[in-house]
């Protein structure tokens, strides 16, 4: 039998040296900064001492300064961090870095990794991934308007992004722009460069204001912005394949990450639950309030799973889109709901800013957004399922993989 849930010894040590470095360090700090209003200090201290705990760059291999884990290992990494809200950040496996680490590990040039990648590593500069726009739909990136012309050994970006997270700060961006409009087919058309911000023509015009405030995603303009050819990512037109590859394992990062935060909205659900009391009980004993405990625990451990298969897949080099949009459709809609029934049991007191839910509830609905709306993975979820069908008679292939 070739199926064993027992974890790896290795992966359990790494995952309890995590969980006691985010419970006895980072969550007491950042609930000192909460109270002290300096969300910012202290951040650079902790980062210092993961550093010089091991704990630095995870998913990044030792030879960059990382520990080397594979995404198995890195689902539980990573939904210890997502029980705090700086976690990723201080071990440097935050988003987008951590997916633009991956990119340039696996497609960058040896000068361009020296020059980008090290520092990012490092944790010394920040950076961010440009890819959508107000004008066109992000849903279908081949359509983005944003163009690369080649002038000599250099290329002239024009063009105009949004949401680009992280941007106020970073070192350097990933820019997807067009360089070859009429190449066929529309994947081949577009091209990854690496931007240094301070680039002139590299002009941040706000940052967005969205239901969770202000998060640094940032609208962009690029005018007359030139860019060595050194710097372009990849190959020529590479730069949906690019885009689609980094997706991939990022998707699955914050999928990893929203299991936390779900994980800490349960918990505060089960804890109300059982210390509210009314009707000569506590809301715990009513079988509507059980309800929700049991679906979200039922949603929860649904999601671990697809996850961590999603995760084998990859660590496999194995096909993994498939379960990798179901993972990422689930958990994210798991997220929500379970933050929302959450805020219920809480009452009047789940609706006010006394407790951390209703940010997780303004949070939690930008991932049936992000890395691909809903709807974009249910209709790739779907198309699987149809060319399952018509090549195999079944859909086995299409519903985890031939599991059973
Ligand atoms: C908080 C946040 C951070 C982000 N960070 C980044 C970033 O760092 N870099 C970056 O490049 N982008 C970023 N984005 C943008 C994000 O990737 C896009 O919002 C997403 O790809 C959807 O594109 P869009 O907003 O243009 O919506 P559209 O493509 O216009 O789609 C609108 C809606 O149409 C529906 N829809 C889309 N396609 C289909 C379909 N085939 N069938 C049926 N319905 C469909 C969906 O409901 C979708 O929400 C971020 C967005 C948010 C909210």
């Amino acid at each position: 039998m070739a199926i064993d849930f027992t974890l790896p010894a290795d992966v359990t040590a790494v995952r309890d040296r995590i969980r006691a470095f985010m419970q006895e360090r980072v969550a007491p700090a950042e609930a000192r900064m909460r109270t002290d209003g300096g969300w910012r200090k202290g951040l650079g201290a902790l980062r210092d001492e993961a550093r010089a705990a091991g704990l630095w760059a995870p998913h990044m291999p030792r030879e960059w300064g990382g520990m080397g884990l594979g995404p198995l290992a890195m689902a539980f990494v990573s939904a210890e961090c997502g029980r705090t809200t700086m976690g990723a950040y201080i071990l440097n496996c935050h988003a987008p870095d951590e997916g633009n680490m991956h990119t340039l590990l696996h497609h960058a040039d040896d000068a361009q990794k020296e020059r980008y990648l090290r520092p990012l590593a490092a944790g010394e500069v920040r950076s961010c991934f440009a890819l959508t726009e107000p004008e066109v739909a992000g849903s279908d990136p081949t359509g983005i308007r944003t163009t690369a012309v080649k002038d000599g050994d250099n290329w002239v970006l024009n063009g105009h992004k949004w949401f680009i997270s992280g941007a106020r700060g970073a070192k350097f961006a990933i820019v997807i722009a067009k360089t070859d409009p009429d190449a066929e087919p529309p994947q081949a058309r577009n091209t990854a460069f690496l931007v240094d911000c301070d680039t002139p023509g590299w002009e941040i015009v706000r940052d967005i204001e969205t239901m969770a405030g202000h998060g640094n995603h940032c609208e962009i303009r690029l005018t007359n912005c030139v860019v060595s050819g050194a710097n372009l990512l990849a190959g020529r037109g590479q730069g949906h394949r690019l885009g689609q590859a980094r997706l991939g394992p990022a998707r699955l990062a914050h999928c990893m990450r929203w299991i936390g935060n779900a994980e800490v909205a349960l918990e505060m659900m089960v804890k109300r639950a059982t210390e509210r009391e009314l009707h000569g009980g506590v809301l715990a004993d009513k079988q509507a309030i059980q309800w929700k405990m049991a679906e979200s625990a039922m949603e929860l451990y649904a999601a671990k799973l697809m996850v961590l298969h999603a995760a084998y897949l990859i660590e496999k080099g194995m096909p993994f889109r498939q379960e990798v949009s179901m993972a990422k459709h689930h958990v994210a809609n798991t997220l929500w709901r379970v933050v929302d029934r959450a805020i219920q049991v809480h009452g009047a007191l789940g609706y006010s800013t006394d407790t951390p839910l209703e940010s997780m509830l303004r949070h939690a609905r930008s991932a049936r957004l992000v890395d691909g709306a809903d709807e974009v993975h249910m209709q790739q979820i779907a198309l699987h399922v149809i060319e399952a069908f018509r090549e195999t008679g079944g859909t086995r292939r299409a519903t985890g993989a031939d599991l059973l």
